[in-house]
């Protein structure tokens, strides 16, 4: 008999409410190293299987993240199934009465398509949830681009390229990649940028002095590294066998499109910092300020790049891709809080 969905996670709750429509799934993956932390995603699939499998995987992912960035929480998402006739506010509504049935075991918050106000909605079920209240965690999307840049600046080490010398070419200008702009642009950074919202393009020109890059080039235009701050399945195996840069460091989850793409950019040399590390500071900002109400201190942050600039050392004595060994060390660091699962 196949496993069931999900047999690695300690909880799986697929909740069904008639009323509005909502098939909400939260899949809490791992809590040997604290509480499971991880947004709410609200996306249309083939079938509840396939939906299933996204929280899991999804789930699954934020435990290594966490054990990556030391924070004492584990692994955990929060899934609505999108559909024409679901009524959003109310899905929320069930969304955040599972979340408080789970009693502290999960702590959410946003993810994609997942708004403030939507949150606001969450919050009033719950009280494992982060918004954006005055007393809150504080700015997420910055302790992001924070992240980002320290990630950076350890990849830019091992490129043996001073940030000031360095061309990195952003994709997206959204919250956090415009973020990074800012930040590499104090730096001296040359920046080329690109994103489907010309206005955004056209402040980075003049606030950074950045090159604009058409969006439909982002993958063909050289520079010394690529910042993918869009969305992820951006660098097929093909894009990565061209891929005219020496480094991949950005916020975007998942930006090779599968194992294939990510060996094919390893066997070429190119030094990729897994996303789930470069992107890991607001997982720590909200999980600190959810766990032990501290705001954390920039300096916190910077651990971000000592992990890298260890990640890539031992991918290159050992000769493997940086996030083979990420995920790996996450694991030993998880096993070794609760015993072997
Ligand atoms: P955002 O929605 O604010 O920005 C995304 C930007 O990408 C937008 O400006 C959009 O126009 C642009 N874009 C979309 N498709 C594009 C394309 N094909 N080419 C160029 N630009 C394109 O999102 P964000 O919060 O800045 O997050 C950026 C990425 O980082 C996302 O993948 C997100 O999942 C990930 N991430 C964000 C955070 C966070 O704290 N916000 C944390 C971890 C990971």
């Amino acid at each position: 008999m196949a496993a069931p969905i999900g047999d690695d996670c300690e909880h799986l709750r697929v909740v069904w409410d008639r009323e509005s429509r909502a098939q909400v799934i939260v899949a809490v993956h791992d809590t040997r190293l604290g509480p499971a932390h991880g947004g709410i995603r609200r996306w249309t699939y083939q079938d509840a299987a396939a939906a299933q499998q996204d929280a899991v995987a999804l789930a699954r992912a934020m435990t290594w993240k966490c054990a990556l960035a030391e924070v004492p929480a584990g692994g955990g998402k929060a899934v609505i199934v999108d559909r024409p006739d679901l009524d959003r506010e109310a899905a929320y509504r069930v969304a955040g009465r599972v979340v408080e049935e789970l009693g502290g075991a999960f702590y959410t918050g946003p993810d994609v398509n997942t708004t403030a106000a939507d949150l606001r909605v969450v919050a009033a079920e719950t009280r494992f949830v982060a918004t954006d209240a005055d007393d809150g965690p504080g700015d997420l999307a910055a302790a992001t681009a924070d992240g980002v840049l320290h990630a950076l600046t350890a990849l830019a080490d091992r490129l043996e390229t001073p940030l000031d010398r360095l061309r990195c070419l952003v994709q997206g200008l959204g919250v956090v990649g415009f973020g990074l702009c800012e930040r590499l642009a104090r730096r001296g950074a040359s920046l080329l940028v690109c994103d489907i919202v010309p206005e955004r393009v056209a402040a980075a020109v003049r606030q950074f002095g950045a090159r604009e890059v058409a969006a439909d080039e982002a993958l063909t235009t050289a520079a010394d590294v690529f910042a993918p701050c869009a969305l992820g399945g951006a660098i097929t195996a093909e894009v990565a066998r061209s891929l005219p840069v020496r480094g991949v460091c950005g916020a975007a989850n998942n930006v090779f499109a599968d194992a294939a793409a990510a060996q094919v950019a390893h066997s070429r040399g190119l030094l990729v910092v897994p996303d789930f590390v470069a992107n890991a500071g607001a997982l720590i900002q909200g999980a600190l300020w959810n766990l032990q109400q501290v705001r954390v201190e920039p300096q916190r942050l910077e651990r971000i790049g000592r992990t890298v600039a260890e990640l890539l050392e031992r991918a290159a004595v050992d000769d493997r891709p940086p996030a083979e060994i990420a995920l790996a060390l996450a694991r030993e660091r998880v096993e070794s809080a609760g015993g072997a699962s």
